[in-house]
């Protein structure tokens, strides 16, 4: 039997139980044993002892209460159908299906654009203590001074890691962030009475949630041309930039992890047109301790910090997506400020964490182990697959499929697709395939500064396994994930039309 094909409910055999308790009358006669030793009519005024335990009346008053507040239509009339199933059969249930998902806990994970690195456990542990969990966000300011305490040294940190003077935590995504990062654009353009600035110059190789946010901002996109080493072409810069432009979005390294050398001239010609620069901070982790966005000349900016302070990323949520301004948009910062609680903290606690434990010396190392690591990987592979742009990456890089793919006569060559799934058969997650959408089979890794050498090693060693076998039968790839417990869906329907109920 597959552990995947049985629901806990078919697993069910009537009067089977995890327990067996030794008889006592208060659980053969539930009702009757609480009316006996909490009778209503209780007199006494105490309901906590001396010693401070709960007291029957203590827990009358609640009983009494609780009936009291239950409408009589919400009573459950009939036991709950849950299943009965032994100790041991949950155990095994849930923890094989714990296995059927891959997690950085469990092997390397090189997904371009994501920084799926290793999360530290004693960010976990910091974040499930009492003290933070049981706060709540109407509590008196007085009450809270820890948690404030927090917010304010972990702004400090990312200050000084970013060049930027002050931020804001209520956005609770990087694409949230963007939002709130164009509107505060917005905001400086209205306050000085420039009214026309209604269009954001996003490049051609930007995430897409770029042009999506400027879109919801209600602002134009306009798109600039990366020119043939991959980076932002200036000379077709120029003639977009005029009294029309609010911003540039722009992330650096580019999501090809090419460094964008020609930044100090875009940030001057953007600045001397009237517009602002937003920096896409999600995948800050090659740069920190090495290059500040705000040196760089952004104005603005957001930090994932459910990427680069390693904070797990949870299925397209919580995350927390903290913007960063300069000098021109700190009037307009307050606005925000004001305008809800204090963001996802228990991501807040985590990134502080992170921060804490690498000390000032070691946060230094993140950016250049993580841009080590992408060269290694990518100057290993080199030979068997393509490099469209052949330069020094920062923490990530492209390929273009397959240098053979096996393809001749009528045996179709293997795609990227195939190379991905292959990868699932060796034990390790598939880079991020098919985006960016410059190259028709890209395959965007991105290793992150937590892999040992015997990973990256063994990770080298699978990719040109996989490219031998692609060039002796390119079926081999066709057919895999060969074990699996779920092989090539149709994502589409899968996005569209999930199936939730068995
Ligand atoms: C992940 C990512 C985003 C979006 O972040 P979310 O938290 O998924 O909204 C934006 N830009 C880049 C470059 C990213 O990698």
């Amino acid at each position: 039997m597959k552990y995947y094909d049985k629901l806990i409910f078919e697993l069910s055999r009537p009067g089977r139980s995890g327990y067996s308790l030794p008889s006592q009358e208060k659980f053969s006669s539930p009702e009757k044993w609480l009316a006996d030793s909490f009778p209503a009519s209780g007199k006494k005024t105490s309901s906590v002892a001396a010693d401070g335990a709960a007291t029957d009346e203590h827990f009358s008053a609640k009983r009494s209460c609780i009936s009291a507040a239950t409408p009589k239509a919400l009573l459950r009339a009939a036991e709950l159908p849950l299943p009965e199933v032994s100790e041991v059969d949950v155990v095994r249930h849930y923890t094989n299906l714990s296995q059927m998902n891959f997690g950085v806990d469990t092997g390397f994970y090189p997904l371009g654009s994501c920084t799926m690195k290793y999360n530290p456990k004693i960010n976990e542990e910091i974040a499930s203590m009492p003290a933070f969990t049981g706060l709540h966000p109407l509590q008196p300011a007085e009450t809270v001074k820890g948690a404030l305490e927090v917010e304010k040294s972990l702004d400090k940190a990312l200050c000084a890691i970013t060049g930027m003077k002050s931020f804001t935590f209520l956005p609770c995504a990087g694409a949230h962030g963007e939002l709130t990062g164009l509107m505060l654009i917005r905001e400086y353009h209205l306050a000085r009475k420039d009214f026309a600035r209604t269009k954001v110059i996003v490049p051609d190789s930007a995430h897409g949630t770029n042009p999506a946010s400027a879109n919801v901002c209600g602002l134009e996109i306009v798109e600039v041309k990366s020119n043939s080493r991959g980076l932002v072409d200036v000379e077709s810069l120029k003639p977009l930039l005029g009294p029309d432009i609010a911003a540039i979005m722009m992330t650096n390294p580019n999501t090809l992890g090419l460094f964008e050398k020609e930044i100090g001239e875009i940030a001057s010609l953007v600045h001397s047109c009237g517009a602002l620069l937003y920096y896409d901070g999600a995948n800050m982790n090659p740069l920190v301790g090495k290059v500040r966005p705000g040196d760089m000349g952004f104005d603005v900016l957001h930090l994932n910090l459910h990427k680069t302070f390693s904070t797990p990323h949870g299925g397209g949520g919580p995350g927390s997506g903290p913007v960063g301004v300069g000098e021109k948009l700190l009037p307009y910062l307050d606005n925000v400020h004001t305008s809800g609680f204090h963001g996802n903290f228990g991501v807040m606690l985590r990134a502080y964490a992170y921060i804490l434990m690498l000390g000032r010396e070691n946060v230094k190392m993140v950016g250049p182990l993580a841009t080590l690591a992408a060269n290694y990987v990518k100057e290993s592979l080199k030979d068997a697959y393509k490099l469209p742009i052949d330069s020094v990456c920062k923490h990530e890089f492209v390929f273009d499929g397959l240098i053979n793919d096996g393809g001749h006569d009528d045996v179709h060559g293997a795609t990227t697709l195939d190379v991905a799934k292959r990868l699932l058969d060796y034990g390790f997650h598939a880079p991020t395939i098919y985006f960016p959408l410059l190259f028709h089979q890209a395959l965007m890794i991105e290793p992150t500064e937590s892999e040992s050498l015997e990973t990256l090693d063994s990770f080298i060693d699978v990719m040109h396994k996989i490219a031998e076998e692609a060039a002796e039968d390119p079926r081999i790839l066709q057919g895999a994930p060969h074990n699996t417990p779920i092989g090539r869906p149709d994502e589409t329907a899968a996005a569209r039309q999930p199936v939730l109920k068995y």
